[in-house]
């Protein structure tokens, strides 16, 4: 068994550690793997009898350590199934698209960058390359994703590399228009709002990519993003955002926030709901400070007490809640095309532009056992609750 472990907050580690020792418990060979694994000792002293611990992408190692416990299979073209995409663990229809990873940043709340490095961007030929296997194979709906996506390309000063035999630009924009010539849904994640973000925005108005910008604002007090050390974060951020939704008005904004960061203060904490009653974002995820081991945060002072934050946390979400509610209820009678995820006893269940999948809302058809998971049909939405709706489909034709 191989534990693909997380390391990126204590919870994550807790449930990495008791996974591998469940894994053994079950099985008795368990490799280790992931971010976790850069803390080596600290799991081999739990964990003293599992064969082997490698960091996170060692892809290679990974399969050396398999190679060394299990014999490595003779290729049979007449039994090998492997397609030529590879193997993926989401559904058919919809597939993430990691164009680089680790971070340049250094924001004090996180570890990613001690774990997985600087910057290292993909080369973009490559990830078009498999942006189209993808799509050869059925997928229907790309997720952009990273750990800085506005970044892409900086570790490599933006170089030209190669796809189709043209020259495309290391760089988000030009990777946004090639991909959007794939006729897919092209959703971006982690999108942190540096001023060449405002060129992807005509895209969206135009159709190219979904009009669904995700974006980890975290905060909207000055100070606070300061101790955060936040990129991207200006004064201007509610001005941008009404300019986007000029150009774009079918833009939907999701983002997460952090409440109780060590030395927020009540003032703060209300600057924050200001903002949000300001920014009407549609979709949002608020999470309490949490300490990671590791993180220059937990150094600050004025920590936060639990149940401050938690009294915070619930005022947070009371305040988004109502913004959600009321602009799912402006939803009511409009059509939207949806990709279905899964059909169950109680009919299909979708998605539109406006919802990643696990992390956003969702559109459900009640007793319309007719769709298919992949397939994408028009819907009018009838119902609408603080984060789902619910429709009915107004033409049988795939779109
Ligand atoms: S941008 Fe900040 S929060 Fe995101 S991975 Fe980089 S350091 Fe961590």
């Amino acid at each position: 068994m191989i534990v693909n472990t997380c390391g990126f907050i204590d919870s994550a580690v807790q449930e990495s550690l008791d996974t591998i020792g469940e894994a053994l418990a079950a099985n008795g060979k368990v490799l280790v793997t992931g971010c976790l694994g850069v803390k080596k000792d600290e799991i081999i002293e739990l964990h003293p009898n599992v064969l082997g611990v490698t960091g996170p992408h060692a892809y290679d190692e990974v399969l050396t350590q398999v190679h060394k416990h299990v014999a490595k299979p003779v290729h049979n073209p007449f039994i090998d199934l492997v397609p030529p995409q590879g193997v993926k663990l989401t559904p058919k229809h919809y597939a993430y698209l990691k164009i680089s990873e680790g971070c340049n940043h250094r924001c004090t709340f996180c570890i990613i960058p001690s774990m997985r490095g600087d910057l290292d961007s993909r080369p973009v030929g490559d990830v078009l390359g498999e942006a189209k296997r993808l799509v050869d194979a059925g997928v229907k709906e790309l997720l952009v994703i990273s750990q800085d996506t506005s970044a892409y390309g900086v570790d490599v000063k933006h170089k030209t590399d190669f796809w189709d035999g043209m020259p495309v630009k290391t760089h988000m924009q030009q990777l946004c228009e090639e991909l959007a010539k794939q006729g897919v849904w092209i959703r971006l994640h982690y999108v942190y709002p540096y001023p060449h973000v405002d060129k992807i925005i005509p895209l969206m108005a135009e159709g190219k990519i979904l009009p669904y910008l995700d974006i980890p604002f975290q905060h909207a007090n000055k100070r606070i993003l300061k101790l955060m050390k936040r990129p991207g974060s200006s004064d201007r951020v509610l001005e941008r955002i009404a300019k986007w939704r000029e150009i774009c008005p079918e833009l939907v904004i999701r983002s997460t926030f952090i409440v109780g960061f060590p030395g927020e203060t009540e003032e703060e904490f209300e600057e924050l709901l200001v903002f949000l009653e300001e920014a009407q974002l549609d979709r949002v995820g608020c999470f309490k400070y949490s300490p990671v081991e590791g993180a220059t945060a937990n150094a600050l002072p004025d920590h936060v007490p639990d149940e401050v934050m938690e009294g915070r946390l619930q005022r947070f979400m009371a305040v988004q809640a109502k913004i959600s509610s009321d602009k799912l209820q402006a939803r009511i009678g409009q059509e939207y095309l949806i990709l279905i995820d899964e059909v169950n006893s109680l009919g299909a269940v979708g998605r539109s532009y406006m919802d990643a999948p696990e992390v956003d809302g969702k559109v459900y058809l009640s007793d319309d056992f007719d769709a298919k998971p992949g397939d994408q049909i028009w819907v009018q939405i009838i119902h609408a609750d603080e984060h789902d709706v619910w429709g009915v489909r107004v033409e049988d034709e795939e779109d």
